[in-house]
């Protein structure tokens, strides 16, 4: 069987291929100026955003005046696939573009949409997402985070105090996507809100977390608010409405992450295949078989991942639903982390330099960087990151297989 689009679609790829080749950031200038954190867009990612969303490709299913060009799935798709290809990413900031900005079009007041949402779509302004607290993770609806209205709907200000943690991009972001709880007497679902937030209102502590690999330039953040007020206005949605919220902007997220996640999966094969040769010619014999058993299951497990995500697409594409979707974050997760682990046992006790590869900058959002090891640790944060693992499992448990919740 030969998977294949029909012609319409090629045409639109080649369409697309030439706008990007004819106006992508050079490799060179994303190299002299590498975006420092998810939060941080360098000059370069700000021009490219913008240029996207003039020419309609930024969100190509959006429609023209929200930087798209009513593209149906299939072509976003494509262009998605181009884009890792080229080894180009549409922004440095992913939250703000894939979570952030969406909800705000979703749930947003016309305000809210011009000052916030477009900020992002225009490259002019970046966003963090404040979900996790020390206490409040995979259980979100924990969040402790406080916001009292002082006044009223219209003139009132909210008051903000409590503590966030794992905020990506934190520490260049221009405004936070915060959930905090406004009424503290519901149940814990019910009393949840979501807050725009500049980060440089006064009150609000950002310590960045140094992470094992490349502890100078850290992602993670902790946020502190003490005493942070902004504007009623500033209210996205209704009031308490942030749990039910909070599910849609995620769900923009998974909807087509795989793309990328199971390009930079063949990529990282395609380097082992390419490294495995001399490394397994230096082995005994039954080391040499271990080894190679473990790279043909990493290439049935790649092909695998690409097969059930585009399955699942299809499905979705035709209308219908789509359990794949809800497999395909752990399966392509851990399909990373054993080809990471893999490469790096074969590699032997080289593998445990850090930095033995320098970072130029030039890449895509998903695409693995680093040596073996850097990546293997990394990998750590796709397999937590929006929905842990063990959580992924239970939802698959429950939605998918029908099981009983434990
Ligand atoms: C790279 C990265 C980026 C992140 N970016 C952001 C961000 O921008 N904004 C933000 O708000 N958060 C962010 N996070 C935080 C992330 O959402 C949380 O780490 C995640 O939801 C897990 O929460 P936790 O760390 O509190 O772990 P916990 O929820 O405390 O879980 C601890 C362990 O217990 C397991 N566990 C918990 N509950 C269950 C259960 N019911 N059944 C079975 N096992 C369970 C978990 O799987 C995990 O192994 C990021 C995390 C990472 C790693």
């Amino acid at each position: 069987m030969r998977l294949r689009f029909d012609d319409g679609v090629e045409q639109f790829r080649e369409e697309f291929r030439s706008w990007l080749a004819a106006h992508r950031p050079t490799p060179e200038e994303m190299a002299a100026d590498p975006p420092r954190s998810t939060g941080h867009a360098p000059e370069w990612v700000r021009r490219w955003t913008r240029q996207m969303f003039d020419a309609g490709w930024l969100v190509p299913g959006w429609p023209p005046e929200l930087g798209g060009r009513n593209a149906g799935p299939i072509e976003t798709f494509v262009v998605l696939e181009e884009l890792a290809a080229a080894k180009v990413p549409r922004t440095t900031n992913v939250q703000g573009l894939g979570i952030v900005a969406p909800s705000i079009v979703d749930y947003g007041t016309p305000e809210q949409v011009r000052d916030y949402a477009m900020a992002i779509l225009h490259g002019e302004a970046t966003a963090c997402l404040g979900m996790s607290e020390p206490d409040a993770g995979s259980d979100l609806a924990s969040l402790s985070t406080r916001a009292v209205l002082e006044g009223d709907d219209e003139t009132g200000e909210w008051v903000i105090d409590g503590q966030k943690v794992w905020t990506s991009g934190a520490n260049y972001a221009d405004f936070c996507f915060l959930f905090c709880r406004t009424e503290p007497d519901l149940p814990k679902h019910q009393g949840i809100s979501i807050l725009l937030v500049p980060m440089d209102a006064p009150g609000i502590t950002v310590r960045p977390l140094p992470e094992i690999v490349h502890p100078g330039e850290p992602d993670l953040n902790e946020v502190f608010l003490d005493g942070v007020r902004v504007p009623a206005a500033n209210l996205v949605g209704r009031r308490g409405d942030g749990w039910a919220m909070a599910n849609g902007s995620l769900a923009h997220e998974r909807g087509m992450v795989w793309v990328s996640a199971v390009m930079g999966l063949e990529e990282s094969l395609a380097t082992l295949l390419e490294q495995a040769p001399p490394l397994l010619d230096r082995m005994g014999p039954e080391e040499r078989a271990v080894a190679t058993d473990a790279i043909v299951r990493i290439a049935i497990d790649t092909q695998a991942a690409r097969c059930l995500g585009q399955r699942g697409f299809a499905r979705l594409a035709r209308g219908g639903s789509a359990p794949e979707q809800a497999l395909m974050k752990l399966y392509a997760s851990d399909c990373r982390q054993q080809v990471a682990r893999v490469a790096a046992d074969i590699q032997g006790p080289d593998a445990l330099e850090l930095g033995a590869i320098a970072d130029d900058g030039t890449h895509a959002v998903d695409e693995p960087r680093g040596t073996w090891m850097e990546q293997y640790f990394h990998s750590f944060a796709n397999t937590i990151s929006a929905g842990t693992s063990e959580i992924q499992r239970n939802i698959i448990a429950e939605r998918v297989l029908g099981l009983p919740r434990g």
